[in-house]
Protein backbone atom coordinates (compact mmCIF):
# COMPACT_ATOMS: atom_id res chain seq x y z
CA UNK A 1 0.00 0.00 0.00
CA UNK A 2 1.37 3.14 -1.01
CA UNK A 3 2.70 5.26 2.50
CA UNK A 4 -0.73 8.07 1.27
CA UNK A 5 -3.47 5.91 0.33
CA UNK A 6 -4.74 9.02 -1.74
CA UNK A 7 -2.41 8.89 -4.44
CA UNK A 8 -3.79 5.98 -6.04
CA UNK A 9 -7.05 8.12 -6.36
CA UNK A 10 -5.02 10.23 -8.96
CA UNK A 11 -5.12 7.41 -11.63
CA UNK A 12 -8.22 5.47 -10.27
CA UNK A 13 -8.36 1.70 -11.68
CA UNK A 14 -9.69 0.15 -8.43
CA UNK A 15 -12.17 -1.94 -10.41
CA UNK A 16 -12.83 -3.27 -13.80
CA UNK A 17 -13.75 0.08 -15.17
CA UNK A 18 -10.57 0.94 -15.30
CA UNK A 19 -11.83 5.00 -15.40
CA UNK A 20 -8.04 6.43 -15.29
CA UNK A 21 -9.59 9.20 -13.85
CA UNK A 22 -7.54 11.77 -11.22
CA UNK A 23 -10.24 11.90 -8.51
CA UNK A 24 -8.36 14.11 -6.75
CA UNK A 25 -8.84 16.44 -9.33
CA UNK A 26 -12.23 16.51 -9.61
CA UNK A 27 -12.30 14.12 -12.32
CA UNK A 28 -15.45 11.28 -12.50
CA UNK A 29 -15.24 7.98 -13.33
CA UNK A 30 -18.58 5.56 -13.26
CA UNK A 31 -18.53 6.03 -9.55
CA UNK A 32 -18.81 9.42 -9.90
CA UNK A 33 -16.69 9.48 -6.60
CA UNK A 34 -13.89 12.02 -5.42
CA UNK A 35 -12.34 11.08 -1.82
CA UNK A 36 -13.39 7.91 -0.20
CA UNK A 37 -16.77 8.84 2.32
CA UNK A 38 -18.29 7.27 5.03
CA UNK A 39 -21.80 6.83 5.11
CA UNK A 40 -22.79 5.50 7.89
CA UNK A 41 -21.43 3.18 10.64
CA UNK A 42 -23.04 0.91 13.30
CA UNK A 43 -23.10 -2.35 15.19
CA UNK A 44 -24.79 -4.54 13.07
CA UNK A 45 -26.23 -7.34 14.11
CA UNK A 46 -26.73 -9.45 10.78
CA UNK A 47 -24.26 -12.59 10.71
CA UNK A 48 -21.45 -11.95 11.00
CA UNK A 49 -22.27 -10.09 13.33
CA UNK A 50 -20.16 -6.89 13.37
CA UNK A 51 -19.26 -2.86 13.65
CA UNK A 52 -20.31 -1.76 9.40
CA UNK A 53 -19.57 0.58 8.02
CA UNK A 54 -20.92 1.85 4.69
CA UNK A 55 -18.63 3.27 1.88
CA UNK A 56 -19.98 6.01 -0.39
CA UNK A 57 -20.56 5.45 -3.87
CA UNK A 58 -21.00 2.58 -5.69
CA UNK A 59 -19.48 1.18 -9.67
CA UNK A 60 -23.03 -0.66 -9.74
CA UNK A 61 -25.89 1.01 -10.81
CA UNK A 62 -28.43 -2.07 -9.63
CA UNK A 63 -31.91 -1.48 -10.23
CA UNK A 64 -33.17 -3.30 -7.18
CA UNK A 65 -31.02 -1.44 -5.13
CA UNK A 66 -31.71 -1.56 -1.30
CA UNK A 67 -29.15 1.10 -0.42
CA UNK A 68 -29.44 3.68 -3.29
CA UNK A 69 -29.25 6.99 -1.12
CA UNK A 70 -25.43 5.99 0.18
CA UNK A 71 -24.43 4.04 -3.71
CA UNK A 72 -25.63 7.05 -5.72
CA UNK A 73 -23.92 9.81 -3.51
CA UNK A 74 -23.03 11.91 -4.71
CA UNK A 75 -25.80 12.16 -6.70
CA UNK A 76 -28.15 11.38 -4.68
CA UNK A 77 -27.07 14.42 -2.25
CA UNK A 78 -27.48 12.29 0.75
CA UNK A 79 -25.63 13.27 3.73
CA UNK A 80 -22.49 11.69 4.58
CA UNK A 81 -19.98 12.38 6.86
CA UNK A 82 -17.06 14.65 6.43
CA UNK A 83 -13.54 13.20 5.94
CA UNK A 84 -12.73 10.97 9.09
CA UNK A 85 -9.14 9.76 9.28
CA UNK A 86 -8.25 6.26 9.24
CA UNK A 87 -6.72 6.27 12.49
CA UNK A 88 -9.35 7.75 13.99
CA UNK A 89 -12.60 5.56 12.36
CA UNK A 90 -10.18 2.26 13.50
CA UNK A 91 -9.96 3.21 16.77
CA UNK A 92 -13.66 3.99 17.12
CA UNK A 93 -14.54 0.58 14.96
CA UNK A 94 -12.33 -1.78 18.00
CA UNK A 95 -13.77 0.52 20.53
CA UNK A 96 -16.89 -0.89 19.42
CA UNK A 97 -16.57 -4.31 18.64
CA UNK A 98 -14.98 -3.87 22.22
CA UNK A 99 -18.11 -2.57 23.87
CA UNK A 100 -20.38 -3.93 26.24
CA UNK A 101 -23.05 -3.79 23.22
CA UNK A 102 -20.36 -5.13 20.89
CA UNK A 103 -19.71 -8.18 22.93
CA UNK A 104 -23.55 -8.59 23.43
CA UNK A 105 -24.77 -8.84 20.23
CA UNK A 106 -21.65 -11.12 19.64
CA UNK A 107 -19.51 -8.86 16.74
CA UNK A 108 -16.14 -10.05 16.28
CA UNK A 109 -15.32 -7.98 13.07
CA UNK A 110 -15.17 -4.57 10.72
CA UNK A 111 -17.65 -5.31 7.96
CA UNK A 112 -16.82 -2.79 5.18
CA UNK A 113 -20.05 -2.79 2.82
CA UNK A 114 -21.43 0.45 0.78
CA UNK A 115 -22.39 1.34 -2.25
CA UNK A 116 -18.94 -0.74 -3.03
CA UNK A 117 -16.00 -0.47 -0.41
CA UNK A 118 -14.11 -0.92 -4.17
CA UNK A 119 -14.18 2.53 -5.07
CA UNK A 120 -12.73 3.32 -1.30
CA UNK A 121 -10.57 0.81 -1.23
CA UNK A 122 -6.67 2.14 -0.34
CA UNK A 123 -8.56 4.25 2.60
CA UNK A 124 -10.67 0.72 3.88
CA UNK A 125 -6.81 -0.50 3.44
CA UNK A 126 -5.33 2.50 5.66
CA UNK A 127 -8.50 1.88 8.47
CA UNK A 128 -7.73 -1.87 8.03
CA UNK A 129 -3.92 -1.41 9.15
CA UNK A 130 -4.85 1.01 11.98
CA UNK A 131 -7.53 -1.23 13.61
CA UNK A 132 -4.59 -4.28 13.47
CA UNK A 133 -1.98 -1.83 14.92
CA UNK A 134 -4.44 -1.14 17.87
CA UNK A 135 -5.52 -4.76 17.81
CA UNK A 136 -3.00 -7.25 15.45
CA UNK A 137 -6.53 -10.34 15.67
CA UNK A 138 -9.22 -7.99 14.77
CA UNK A 139 -10.86 -9.55 11.91
CA UNK A 140 -12.69 -7.70 8.85
CA UNK A 141 -15.38 -8.41 7.05
CA UNK A 142 -15.32 -7.75 2.80
CA UNK A 143 -18.65 -6.99 1.25
CA UNK A 144 -18.30 -7.18 -2.62
CA UNK A 145 -20.41 -6.99 -5.54
CA UNK A 146 -16.87 -8.56 -7.01
CA UNK A 147 -16.20 -5.65 -9.54
CA UNK A 148 -12.83 -5.43 -8.36
CA UNK A 149 -9.42 -5.58 -10.85
CA UNK A 150 -7.93 -9.81 -9.93
CA UNK A 151 -5.12 -7.30 -9.27
CA UNK A 152 -7.77 -5.32 -6.37
CA UNK A 153 -8.86 -8.72 -5.26
CA UNK A 154 -5.53 -10.61 -4.38
CA UNK A 155 -4.97 -7.13 -2.05
CA UNK A 156 -7.96 -7.55 -0.62
CA UNK A 157 -7.54 -11.52 0.19
CA UNK A 158 -4.37 -10.67 1.49
CA UNK A 159 -5.99 -8.92 4.73
CA UNK A 160 -9.32 -9.58 4.99
CA UNK A 161 -10.41 -12.48 7.06
CA UNK A 162 -14.11 -13.10 5.41
CA UNK A 163 -15.78 -12.21 2.15
CA UNK A 164 -19.72 -11.27 1.51
CA UNK A 165 -19.78 -11.91 -2.38
CA UNK A 166 -23.26 -11.00 -4.22
CA UNK A 167 -23.89 -12.49 -7.33
CA UNK A 168 -26.84 -11.50 -9.22
CA UNK A 169 -26.62 -13.39 -13.10
CA UNK A 170 -24.79 -15.66 -15.16
CA UNK A 171 -26.37 -14.50 -18.78
CA UNK A 172 -24.42 -11.18 -19.27
CA UNK A 173 -27.27 -9.43 -20.71
CA UNK A 174 -29.57 -10.29 -17.76
CA UNK A 175 -26.37 -8.38 -15.30
CA UNK A 176 -26.13 -5.50 -17.95
CA UNK A 177 -29.55 -4.99 -17.66
CA UNK A 178 -29.70 -5.26 -13.44
CA UNK A 179 -26.39 -3.40 -12.96
CA UNK A 180 -25.25 -1.62 -16.07
CA UNK A 181 -22.10 -3.64 -15.62
CA UNK A 182 -20.97 -7.43 -17.30
CA UNK A 183 -20.66 -10.21 -15.54
CA UNK A 184 -17.44 -11.56 -17.07
CA UNK A 185 -15.24 -9.77 -14.10
CA UNK A 186 -17.44 -10.81 -11.23
CA UNK A 187 -17.49 -14.33 -12.26
CA UNK A 188 -13.30 -14.49 -12.82
CA UNK A 189 -13.27 -13.17 -9.30
CA UNK A 190 -15.90 -15.48 -7.85
CA UNK A 191 -13.89 -18.28 -9.36
CA UNK A 192 -10.63 -16.78 -7.34
CA UNK A 193 -12.70 -16.72 -4.23
CA UNK A 194 -14.18 -19.57 -4.33
CA UNK A 195 -10.27 -21.12 -4.52
CA UNK A 196 -9.62 -19.56 -1.51
CA UNK A 197 -12.63 -20.60 0.50
CA UNK A 198 -11.32 -20.07 3.74
CA UNK A 199 -12.20 -16.50 3.42
CA UNK A 200 -15.73 -17.19 1.85
CA UNK A 201 -18.19 -16.05 4.65
CA UNK A 202 -20.61 -17.13 1.77
CA UNK A 203 -22.07 -16.18 -1.81
CA UNK A 204 -25.26 -14.33 -1.76
CA UNK A 205 -27.87 -14.64 -4.65
CA UNK A 206 -30.83 -11.92 -4.31
CA UNK A 207 -33.66 -13.43 -5.77
CA UNK A 208 -35.97 -10.92 -8.11
CA UNK A 209 -39.21 -12.81 -9.61
CA UNK A 210 -39.38 -12.69 -13.49
CA UNK A 211 -36.28 -11.15 -13.78
CA UNK A 212 -33.20 -13.75 -12.69
CA UNK A 213 -35.33 -16.59 -11.66
CA UNK A 214 -34.06 -18.34 -14.29
CA UNK A 215 -30.44 -17.28 -13.49
CA UNK A 216 -30.45 -19.18 -10.12
CA UNK A 217 -30.02 -22.78 -11.75
CA UNK A 218 -27.10 -21.72 -13.87
CA UNK A 219 -25.59 -19.99 -10.88
CA UNK A 220 -26.08 -22.60 -9.02
CA UNK A 221 -24.35 -24.94 -11.53
CA UNK A 222 -21.78 -22.31 -12.19
CA UNK A 223 -21.00 -22.37 -8.41
CA UNK A 224 -20.93 -26.39 -7.60
CA UNK A 225 -18.83 -26.61 -10.47
CA UNK A 226 -16.00 -24.55 -8.47
CA UNK A 227 -16.61 -26.07 -5.00
CA UNK A 228 -20.10 -27.74 -3.60
CA UNK A 229 -18.65 -27.00 0.06
CA UNK A 230 -19.49 -23.22 -0.65
CA UNK A 231 -22.22 -21.64 1.36
CA UNK A 232 -24.85 -19.91 -0.58
CA UNK A 233 -27.45 -17.46 0.99
CA UNK A 234 -30.31 -16.45 -1.32
CA UNK A 235 -31.48 -13.42 -0.49
CA UNK A 236 -35.34 -12.44 -1.03
CA UNK A 237 -35.65 -9.10 -2.97
CA UNK A 238 -37.71 -6.58 -1.46
CA UNK A 239 -39.13 -3.58 -3.82
CA UNK A 240 -37.20 -0.97 -3.99
CA UNK A 241 -35.29 2.00 -5.79
CA UNK A 242 -36.04 1.45 -9.62
CA UNK A 243 -37.80 -1.97 -8.77
CA UNK A 244 -40.09 0.36 -5.92
CA UNK A 245 -43.12 -1.53 -7.38
CA UNK A 246 -42.16 -4.87 -8.54
CA UNK A 247 -43.14 -7.58 -6.34
CA UNK A 248 -41.30 -8.77 -3.66
CA UNK A 249 -39.98 -12.31 -3.56
CA UNK A 250 -42.33 -14.92 -2.74
CA UNK A 251 -41.65 -17.59 0.43
CA UNK A 252 -42.24 -20.13 -2.59
CA UNK A 253 -39.66 -19.06 -5.14
CA UNK A 254 -37.17 -18.92 -2.13
CA UNK A 255 -37.65 -22.36 -1.48
CA UNK A 256 -37.40 -23.05 -4.71
CA UNK A 257 -34.03 -21.62 -5.16
CA UNK A 258 -32.76 -23.53 -1.92
CA UNK A 259 -34.15 -26.51 -3.94
CA UNK A 260 -32.33 -26.05 -7.01
CA UNK A 261 -28.77 -25.23 -4.93
CA UNK A 262 -29.97 -28.51 -3.30
CA UNK A 263 -30.02 -30.41 -6.76
CA UNK A 264 -26.58 -29.04 -8.19
CA UNK A 265 -25.01 -30.08 -4.81
CA UNK A 266 -24.82 -27.10 -3.06
CA UNK A 267 -25.90 -28.23 0.71
CA UNK A 268 -24.96 -25.27 2.30
CA UNK A 269 -27.64 -23.24 0.44
CA UNK A 270 -30.20 -21.22 2.60
CA UNK A 271 -32.35 -18.26 2.09
CA UNK A 272 -32.77 -15.64 4.06
CA UNK A 273 -35.35 -11.60 4.47
CA UNK A 274 -38.75 -10.73 4.13
CA UNK A 275 -40.78 -12.27 1.82
CA UNK A 276 -44.08 -11.98 0.25
CA UNK A 277 -44.02 -8.01 -0.30
CA UNK A 278 -46.75 -7.38 -2.94
CA UNK A 279 -46.03 -5.08 -6.11
CA UNK A 280 -46.40 -5.72 -9.91
CA UNK A 281 -44.66 -6.64 -12.91
CA UNK A 282 -44.55 -3.95 -15.17
CA UNK A 283 -45.58 -5.11 -18.60
CA UNK A 284 -43.38 -3.03 -20.93
CA UNK A 285 -40.29 -4.84 -22.15
CA UNK A 286 -36.96 -3.04 -24.10
CA UNK A 287 -36.25 -4.21 -27.69
CA UNK A 288 -32.41 -4.16 -27.43
CA UNK A 289 -32.29 -7.18 -25.29
CA UNK A 290 -33.27 -10.71 -26.25
CA UNK A 291 -34.26 -12.85 -22.92
CA UNK A 292 -37.70 -11.92 -21.59
CA UNK A 293 -35.82 -11.17 -18.18
CA UNK A 294 -33.32 -8.65 -19.79
CA UNK A 295 -35.79 -7.33 -22.08
CA UNK A 296 -38.50 -6.75 -18.81
CA UNK A 297 -34.98 -5.21 -16.47
CA UNK A 298 -33.64 -2.98 -19.54
CA UNK A 299 -37.45 -1.47 -20.00
CA UNK A 300 -37.18 -0.78 -16.21
CA UNK A 301 -34.12 1.03 -16.42
CA UNK A 302 -34.73 3.10 -19.68
CA UNK A 303 -38.34 4.20 -17.63
CA UNK A 304 -36.26 5.44 -14.83
CA UNK A 305 -33.86 7.25 -17.68
CA UNK A 306 -31.07 4.90 -18.50
CA UNK A 307 -30.23 5.56 -22.53
CA UNK A 308 -27.90 3.38 -23.39
CA UNK A 309 -29.00 -0.27 -24.06
CA UNK A 310 -27.70 -2.73 -23.79
CA UNK A 311 -26.33 -1.21 -20.31
CA UNK A 312 -22.85 -0.57 -20.26
CA UNK A 313 -21.74 2.42 -17.66
CA UNK A 314 -18.69 2.64 -18.41
CA UNK A 315 -19.07 2.93 -22.60
CA UNK A 316 -22.76 5.49 -22.10
CA UNK A 317 -21.92 8.76 -23.18
CA UNK A 318 -24.15 10.02 -20.29
CA UNK A 319 -22.16 8.09 -17.79
CA UNK A 320 -21.42 11.66 -15.78
CA UNK A 321 -24.74 12.97 -15.99
CA UNK A 322 -26.52 9.68 -15.47
CA UNK A 323 -30.52 10.05 -14.37
CA UNK A 324 -30.87 7.09 -13.51
CA UNK A 325 -28.41 7.61 -10.33
CA UNK A 326 -30.48 10.32 -9.29
CA UNK A 327 -33.62 8.32 -9.29
CA UNK A 328 -35.89 9.04 -6.34
CA UNK A 329 -38.24 6.03 -5.95
CA UNK A 330 -41.77 7.20 -3.93
CA UNK A 331 -42.28 4.05 -2.24
CA UNK A 332 -39.62 1.92 -0.45
CA UNK A 333 -39.73 -1.36 1.24
S1 LIG B 1 -15.70 3.29 -11.26
FE1 LIG B 1 -13.98 2.09 -10.46
S2 LIG B 1 -12.15 2.59 -11.70
FE2 LIG B 1 -13.77 4.13 -12.12
S3 LIG B 1 -13.26 5.85 -10.75
FE3 LIG B 1 -14.76 4.53 -9.66
S4 LIG B 1 -13.54 3.07 -8.48
FE4 LIG B 1 -12.17 4.03 -9.99
S1 LIG C 1 -27.54 6.05 -18.44
FE1 LIG C 1 -25.51 5.15 -18.85
S2 LIG C 1 -24.39 5.36 -16.91
FE2 LIG C 1 -26.58 5.59 -16.43
S3 LIG C 1 -27.29 3.53 -15.87
FE3 LIG C 1 -27.67 3.79 -18.09
S4 LIG C 1 -25.85 2.92 -19.05
FE4 LIG C 1 -25.31 3.29 -16.92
Amino acid sequence: MPSDWRSELEDCRLCAWQCGVNRLAGECGVCQLGLPRVASRTLHPAPPQSYTIFMAGCNFKCLHCQNWTIAHYPAQRTHVDGEVKPDDLAAESVAALESAAGRLMGADRLFFSGGSPTCSLPYVEAVVAAARRINPDVKVNYDTNGFMTAAALERILSWTTSITFDLRAIDDEVHRALTGAPAAPVLRNAEVVAAHKEHLWEFRILVVPEINEDQIEPLCRFLAALDRDLSVCFLAFRPNWVLERHPGATRRSMERAVRIAHRCGLDRAYWSGHAGISGEVASDLHSDYRSLSARRAGAYAAAAGCVTHPRDCGACSSALTCRLKEYRPRRTT
